[in-house]
């Protein structure tokens, strides 16, 4: 009856069911653990009215305009670009930490010197990740680098891991360089924005098709079995692709033992005025036990007498208790991500794609990226 099962209706499930679809004219059955479609990146509107991320802000920005025009069939944007503010001895700080943000927490003839310093030996418009700022030599920019590390990496990401900066792959501070600019912008993509009607409804206009079948509310693992001598769909052996965008080691019982993430918690306050914070995002490394506090509004542009905003509570993943968010990309996981990928490569007709099914720290256009390249191979 199905030509494809798909398992998990986040990005990467639901841009491949479309070009199945759609482009060649599959029958797919799309399930979802979850009682709603996005994934991660689904939104609603909260009891206030405010359209809300459910499971942390999420942002889109790409350099790709292939990923870009895809989306783009399916939603117009409301252009927007990320501005983050970090609390840091008690200012508020642009976020990468940059030029500006030195004049900010520095006397003057001391940030002169360091921003002369970085321009002279680094360049201008380069972005160092703090962990080779830290590799200098030049004295100045050793406290520099020393300075940045302390205030604005160390307890955040202690927060936010559990472990310290130098436990992690350096990709993951190096997400959020320090930028020898003037721009203030998060991320200097070309292509930025938000759905302009919210992620929720691109998904749905993206999945409304009739070749497209979704169970909702459905754990793969009650319908279905799959291993390598072949699988069965409602006790009936099913002989098309298996796409499966959920957790690798929970594919395969977790015979090498669990893949480790960190969680969330987030707790919201909606408050009786239009904006309450400067900036969509404000960090704070060195206070309290959250990482950082988004305000919707900012960043969906929605119009609305109340605001509604988020603050995000790091916690350890625990299978069962909370949702696995983020893949800790530290050399030990990448090792056994690797025994996991090795299992997957027997399965016959299965294909892994997402970040939890790639144990990757994909943003949104890496995922709609690497689904667009999944797709086609699989035309072929
Ligand atoms: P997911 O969205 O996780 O979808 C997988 C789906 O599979 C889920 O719906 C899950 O319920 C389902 N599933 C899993 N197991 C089973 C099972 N056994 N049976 C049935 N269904 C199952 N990216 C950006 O580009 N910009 C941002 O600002 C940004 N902010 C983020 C903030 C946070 C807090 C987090 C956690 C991520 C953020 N991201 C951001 C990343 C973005 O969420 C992901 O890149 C994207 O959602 C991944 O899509 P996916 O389809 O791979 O996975
Ligand atoms: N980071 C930090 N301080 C900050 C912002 C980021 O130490 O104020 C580090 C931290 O380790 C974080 C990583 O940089 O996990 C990546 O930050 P990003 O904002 O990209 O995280 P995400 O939005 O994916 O949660």
């Amino acid at each position: 009856m199905f030509n494809t099962i798909i398992i998990g209706a986040g990005y990467a499930g639901l841009i491949l069911a479309e070009r199945l679809a759609t482009q060649e004219s599959q029958k797919v059955l799309v399930i979802e653990q979850r009682q709603h479609i996005g994934g991660n990146a689904y939104d609603r509107f909260d009891e206030h009215g405010v359209l809300i991320h459910e499971y942390g802000p999420h942002i889109f920005h790409t350099r790709s305009k292939e990923v870009w025009d895809y989306l783009s069939q399916f939603t117009e944007w409301h252009h927007y670009e990320h501005s983050v503010l970090a609390n840091i001895d008690g200012h508020e700080v642009p976020l990468p930490f940059n030029l500006n943000t030195m004049e900010k927490v520095f006397p003057k003839a001391l940030a002169e010197r360091l921003q002369e310093k970085l321009v002279h030996l680094l360049g201008y418009n380069v972005k160092v990740p703090i962990l080779k700022l830290r590799e200098q030599d030049d004295e100045d920019l050793k406290f520099l680098a020393d300075y940045v590390y302390e205030k604005v990496f160390l307890q955040y990401t202690l927060k936010q891991w559990g472990i310290g900066p130098e436990e992690l792959d350096p990709t993951v501070t190096g997400r959020v360089p320090v930028y020898i600019s003037r721009d203030d912008r998060y991320f200097q993509d070309k292509y930025q924005g938000l759905p302009l009607r919210g992620y929720t409804e691109m998904f749905k206009k993206m999945i409304d098709h009739p070749n497209i079948h979704l169970m909702l509310n459905t754990k793969y693992q009650d319908v279905m079995t799959i291993s390598k001598d072949g699988h069965m769909l409602f006790g009936q052996p099913f002989g098309g692709d298996v796409i499966y965008t959920g957790k690798i080691d929970e594919l395969f019982g977790y015979q090498y033992g669990e893949l480790p993430y960190r969680s969330l918690r987030f707790e919201y306050d909606t408050y009786d005025v239009a904006y309450k914070q400067q900036v969509g995002q404000l960090n704070s490394p060195n206070h309290y036990d959250f990482t950082r506090i988004t305000e919707f509004k900012h960043l969906t542009g929605q119009q609305h007498a109340k605001t509604t905003l988020a603050r995000e509570y790091p916690e350890s993943y625990v299978r069962g208790e909370n949702t696995p968010y983020y893949p800790i990309i530290a050399e030990e996981n990448q090792q056994n991500y690797k025994k996991y990928k090795k299992l997957a490569e027997d399965l016959p007709n299965v294909y892994l794609v997402g970040r939890l099914a790639e144990y990757k720290y994909y943003d949104m256009d890496a995922v709609v990226a690497t689904a667009l390249k999944l797709y086609k191979k699989l035309k072929k």
